[in-house]
């Protein structure tokens, strides 16, 4: 399988900028759906937000929905909504299987704390950990209430859906609507290039989410994609701050880093073998006149070039901060210098700069890059 990947210029990534404006907009029309409470009367009272008339199953939300610029903490009678706000969201067993809806219960017959019954009869299950905006979304979805449901949807209510029916077992229910809101949104888009001033700390979060979200919906080309641009523009540290909540098989981030080694590691081999060639007993220029004289400064402006871009003494894997396209775009940039060129009479001075020195490592490192490819979501067991 092959995928490619685009990289922006080096300059402070606007993605994670974008995402959040977006992802205000989606969450303040998700919210929108749910009633709010009307006053500080109501305050310790639950809303209950109705799928299914006739469903026996309550579903009990007490985090408090994300709150933004767009959407008010303050209902319309000017009252402040309180922090504990519970909406209780009934629908039924027979769309949300109990056994999925709450970790309390993963045996059958294993009722425990959190899950009672009600005044109607209905079964109330306590879900505190679980984001009101992204549980409506999937009620909605599951409950054909299609036109609730938003057109579009961004990365971060794409991770927390995953997250959701991933916990939840649910990820066949709503996949009419992941999938293109996944193709729609896809990660063909410019990413950060993965050099020194390019990686970010929201880089690597765009990255932990495009992992999560292509694994939970099973998308091979997203996964493929974005494991490509981990590879290519990340450091040995793709696991650093890495959300827990965040269903990544510890197998995809090890893959990830074994292949972004192997090919730093290629390319490495590429200049070690340069400066191998150079401190040998054989004459490499072509000059009779400046030989060994000319290979000395060949093999010295390629180390000097190498300290000043910070890559000698040689880095050991796992090479930490550098990413791979760093080692390709210094390794195309290195400084290499020959007697021959600086010698006007000499017949090399003008027919090549570098004796071909540079060019030859760029065009093997060039190669290597090019073969670098995502991962293969067959490859994975979930
Ligand atoms: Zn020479």
């Amino acid at each position: 399988m092959t995928c490619n990947v685009f990289f922006l210029e080096p300059t402070k990534s606007t993605i994670s900028t974008a995402l959040k404006v977006d992802n205000r907009s989606t969450i303040a029309k998700v919210n929108a759906v749910i009633p709010q409470l009307p006053g500080k009367s109501c305050q310790m009272a639950a809303t209950t937000y109705t799928f299914d008339p006739d469903g026996d199953l309550v579903l009990v939300l007490s985090k408090p929905p994300e709150t933004t610029d767009a959407t008010s903490q303050k209902s319309a009678t000017g009252v402040a909504v309180p922090s504990s706000n519970k909406r209780k969201l009934a629908t039924s067993t027979q769309s949300v299987p109990l056994h999925r809806c709450s970790r309390l219960c993963l045996q059958p017959g294993c009722f425990r704390e959190g899950i009672q019954r009600n005044a109607a009869g209905q079964l109330e299950v306590d879900l505190p950990d679980d984001d009101q905006s992204i549980m409506v979304i999937v009620l909605n979805i599951i409950h054909g209430r299609n036109r609730l449901v938003p057109k579009h949807a961004h990365l971060e209510i794409l991770t927390k859906l995953a997250i959701l029916v991933d916990k939840c077992q649910m990820v066949e229910g709503v996949e009419s609507f992941s999938s293109p809101w996944i193709n729609d949104l896809g990660t063909k888009k410019p990413l950060p290039n993965g050099l020194p001033g390019g990686i970010e700390i929201d880089y690597q979060k765009t990255i932990h989410r495009w992992l999560a979200v292509s694994w939970v919906f099973r998308q091979s080309d997203e996964f493929c994609n974005i494991t490509a641009a981990a590879i290519v523009a990340c450091g040995a540290n793709l696991a650093n701050k890495l959300d827990a909540e965040l269903p990544i098989p510890e197998t995809v981030i090890e893959s990830i880093a074994r292949e972004r080694e192997s090919y730093m590691s290629k390319m490495l081999e590429v200049v070690k073998g340069t400066i191998k060639q150079y401190e040998g007993k054989n004459v490499n220029c072509p000059c009779a006149k400046h030989g060994s004289d000319c290979d000395a400064m060949v093999l010295g402006s390629l180390i000097k070039s190498m300290v000043e871009y910070k890559v000698w003494p040689i880095p050991e894997s796992p090479y930490q901060k550098f990413t791979l396209h760093h080692f390709w775009y210094i390794f195309a940039l290195l400084n290499i210098k020959t007697l021959c060129r600086n010698i006007d009479t000499c017949q090399w001075s003008l027919s090549s700069i570098d004796h071909g020195v540079r060019e030859s490592i760029e065009e093997k490192v060039d190669a290597i890059r090019q073969k670098v490819t995502g991962l293969d979501l067959k490859d994975f067991k979930r």
